[in-house]
């Protein structure tokens, strides 16, 4: 039989956030490719599949020994935490693909990615267009960072900040946050969730003017509203303009 490769979204971090059919295709895989934090998080699925984890940075190396097990004929599941094309491993399967002579069947399936399982704990702040930046400098400049941040805070998007902060780069977030106070003004309603659908989970929702001193890490993820979001009942909403009044015309 020919191998295969299925590049696989796990969710956000609980199982029963793993869509079905990425379930199904780990359960057809005879060998599981990942970083081992998402390994770990679908321990208890298909348990006697060989599994091959490394860490954070070695996503190179994963990549090709995903390719290497296909070409002996392995059916196998490349796992990334969330949506695996959202900063993921998506990409770079497919590129090292293309320089590879041999047919290998490959397929992407969606996963709930970091900003949809954030925005639905936070309300609704996602309801018009928004934009998603990653601060992290390790595959891209910082002044592109901020040039996009910029860009997209004068263009009026909601803003989710992937990867706000590590232990090495606080120094990004805190520039961050002072471009969107100098964009955007400090009353700016912003969300951070850490850990969602993880037994950490948690959720905060405050000002722009709070963001620098809220608690975060690499697990955690901001929204930034636009200017249409307002903070009621303990929620964040972006309005999207539909008239509310009983003689609406929308109605
Ligand atoms: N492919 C992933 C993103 C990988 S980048 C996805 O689609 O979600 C890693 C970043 O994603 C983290 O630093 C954090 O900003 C965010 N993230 C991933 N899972 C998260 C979760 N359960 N809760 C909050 N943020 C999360």
């Amino acid at each position: 039989m020919s191998g295969s490769i299925r590049i696989i979204g796990t969710g956000p971090g609980n199982l029963s956030w793993c869509a079905p059919g990425a379930i199904s295709a780990l359960e057809k895989s005879t060998v599981i490719v990942g970083y081992q934090t998402y390994l770990d998080q679908i321990a208890e699925l298909c348990p006697q599949t060989p599994r091959y984890g490394n860490g954070m940075r070695r996503e190179v190396e994963r990549a090709k020994k995903a390719i290497a097990f296909a070409r002996e004929g392995h059916q196998v599941a490349v796992v990334s935490g969330g949506d695996a094309g959202i900063y993921g491993m998506a990409g770079l399967v497919l590129e090292l693909l293309c320089l590879d002579d041999t047919a290998i069947e490959v397929e992407v399936l969606p996963g709930i990615t970091a900003l949809t399982a954030a925005a639905a704990l936070l309300g609704a702040p996602l309801m018009s267009d928004f934009a998603a930046i990653s601060l992290s400098d390790y595959l891209v400049p910082s002044e592109t960072i901020f040039r996009r941040l910029r860009a997209a805070a004068l263009a009026d998007f909601a803003i989710c900040l992937y990867n706000p902060t590590s232990a090495r780069r606080r120094g990004i977030f805190e520039t961050a946050c002072s471009i969107l106070i100098e964009t955007l003004g400090e009353a700016r309603p912003v969300g951070l969730v850490r850990a969602a659908f993880r037994p950490a989970q948690s959720v905060q929702i405050g000002l722009l003017s709070e963001l620098s001193r809220m608690e975060l890490g690499m697990d955690s993820i901001v929204i930034v509203g636009n200017s249409a979001t307002k903070i009621a009942r303990g929620r964040m909403i972006s309005s999207r303009g539909y008239r509310l009044t009983e003689n609406s015309a929308n109605f």
